[in-house]
């Protein structure tokens, strides 16, 4: 740890008034230093060929930028980058096609305009509390926009999304917590964990994350998230007098865990490529790690009470290659972070355009686990309205059944793909599964709706099994003829029952 924190002396455990508020919250802002960061952020295509023309990193042609303006990928969401990220975009193909605006994106808008109705799950502006930890949107931009991003709705102000007041978000968290101890709500525990959001919580200042972390761990929050690609796109800005801050939190908290939830999209991210775009090796042929990200994850994972996390969607063209993410997997978990998610893309408007189908991107990521050990693993799922749904298997259909008409054959015909509801709202559909027959150019669970077998998302046991006795039925009915008394004629008529 390159920084030595200090004991605070605060007279008091607790300021009792608003002038010894102030005064106490003054000692810790005096305790807090800022940096001016220069990020050079180019924001829209006007500002792009302005930069360039003062020799920034061109990552298009004039004939691609007039394409984009005559296509109005602007209205969607503004090509963004800052010269760090730019830098890296002119020798990796992946960083290229991760922030690089294309025309194709404004051919076909269907989407969510609120991804998963995030909306649904918003008792104050700026809060989502859908599972048991709560999500708090901090910021409304990132230093640099991901062409897929599922935050684009908030980032361009398309939906009512606002960001949130820290002392709504206490005050939410304390009384929320209050019933459930008092036992006036039952149905979800009390609020142990919060993601800070946005947009990316890194571009704030140092002391308006202190607000957050501060406000948060007063209310009883014993986990903190910071969700973040600054990694990624600026790893400058986890410099010495953000640790500072960092350690002053945790001094004044000892007991919080701060998990950082790092977004790593390709290992040309945070290994070290030459001019060529090719992996740079010491003499011993491991791999070197771009040096900016390899002391900002250093820093971090020298302070105990701080985790990293890494989660990423998959992405047409960015990083749907089993070979790149299993590197990946590995060199993270040696650079200390953990593989946690990789994700569907988000049905967000435009994501016909970066979205790989949901049972190629389940194969990627299934041939990406192979030879990766049990702590390099990670998970595959798609985050719906109903929860994290991971993707388990897709099974193979069987030939035989090939060409008969009836509803039965064809599923097993086609084969079956089963999900698990890893994390979900409700507390009584945990771990259950959805199960339904294939469709390989789905791009989203909405593919899936109207060939549902088991529906584990469903609360009545009964209304769970219905897709599948629908499509059974003819040929239970067939079987329990000849003797209704018999196993076949009792399961028909239990599901009749309990599904009625
Ligand atoms: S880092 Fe996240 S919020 Fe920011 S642009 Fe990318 S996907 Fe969107």
């Amino acid at each position: 740890m390159s920084q030595t924190a200090k004991t605070l002396h605060i007279a008091g455990s607790r300021p009792k008034n608003k002038a010894q508020l102030r005064r106490h919250k003054d000692n810790l802002y005096a305790r807090i230093s800022e940096t001016r960061f220069n990020r050079y952020v180019v924001h829209d295509i006007a500002r792009y060929r302005k930069y360039v023309d003062e020799g920034g990193a061109e990552i298009y042609s004039q004939a691609e930028l007039d394409s984009l303006e005559a296509a109005g990928v602007s209205d969607r969401l503004p090509p963004r980058a800052t010269d760090y990220y730019l830098n890296l975009a002119r020798t990796s193909k992946a960083v290229r096609n991760l922030i690089k605006a294309r025309p194709e994106e404004m051919e076909d808008l269907s989407g969510e305009k609120d991804p998963s109705n995030q909306l649904r799950y918003s008792p104050i502006p700026g809060l989502l509390h859908k599972y048991e930890l709560c999500l708090v949107y901090v910021v409304r931009t990132c230093s640099s926009w991901c062409r897929y991003c599922y935050r684009s709705d908030f980032l361009t102000g398309k939906t009512e999304k606002d960001t949130a007041s820290i002392h709504e978000v206490a005050d939410y968290i304390r009384t929320h917590n209050a019933n459930v101890a008092a036992g006036d709500i039952t149905d979800r525990p009390e609020v142990r964990e919060v993601l800070l959001s946005g947009g990316d919580p890194m571009v704030l200042s140092n002391r308006n994350l202190f607000d957050y972390l501060n406000g948060l761990a007063e209310a009883g929050v014993e986990v903190i998230r910071i969700g973040t690609k600054e990694m990624a796109f600026y790893p400058q800005r986890f410099d010495d007098n953000f640790l500072n801050m960092l350690d002053l939190f945790h001094e004044l908290h000892p007991h919080v865990l701060v998990a950082f939830m790092v977004h790593f999209t390709h290992p040309d991210e945070f290994l070290r490529l030459n001019d060529a775009g090719e992996y740079v090796r010491d003499k011993h042929g491991h791999l070197l790690r771009n040096p900016l990200v390899e002391i900002a994850a250093a820093h971090l994972c020298a302070r105990p009470f701080v985790t990293l996390e890494n989660q990423t969607p998959i992405i047409q063209g960015v990083n749907d290659d089993a070979d790149a993410l299993r590197l990946m997997q590995q060199e993270l978990k040696r650079m200390g972070v953990n593989n946690h998610y990789y994700f569907q893309c988000r049905e967000i408007e435009g994501f016909h355009a970066f979205a790989v189908p949901v049972e190629t991107a389940w194969k990627v990521h299934a041939d990406s686990q192979r030879g990766l050990s049990g702590i390099e693993r990670s998970r595959f799922a798609l985050s719906t309205e109903a929860g994290k749904m991971e993707l388990i298997s897709v099974i193979e259909g069987d030939n035989r059944f090939r060409g008969a008409d009836d509803e039965l054959s064809q599923a097993l015909a086609e084969g079956l793909v089963v999900f698990r509801l890893h994390r979900t709202p409700y507390a009584d559909r945990q771990s259950d599964l959805v199960v339904a027959r294939r469709h390989p150019q789905a791009l989203w669970i909405s593919g899936y709706e109207d060939r549902i077998l088991y529906d584990g998302r469903v609360r009545q046991s009964g209304g769970k099994w219905s897709p599948l006795l629908t499509l059974l039925t003819p040929a239970l009915m067939r079987a329990g003829e000849d003797s209704p008394a018999n196993s076949t004629g009792l399961l028909l008529q239990e599901l009749g029952s309990v599904s009625a």
